[in-house]
């Protein structure tokens, strides 16, 4: 499976993939970066991965 990330485009933190669409909108965890982060900023291809392979990203 690929491992999806985005990188703050503010402080070039890297957040998961995974974290992001499970989320969905969170604030960076940058330090003193507020950026708000959504899942709709990771590029067109990565969300349609995360959409087919969703069952594979599931964390119990
Ligand atoms: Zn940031």
């Amino acid at each position: 499976m690929r491992i999806i990330t985005h990188t703050c485009s503010n402080c070039k933190t890297v957040i998961a993939g995974n974290v992001l669409e499970a989320k969905r909108v969170m604030e960076c965890p940058g330090v003193e970066c507020e950026t708000v982060i959504r899942f709709d900023d990771l590029q067109v291809e990565d969300k349609e991965y995360f959409i087919k392979n969703k069952q594979d990203y599931e964390i119990n």
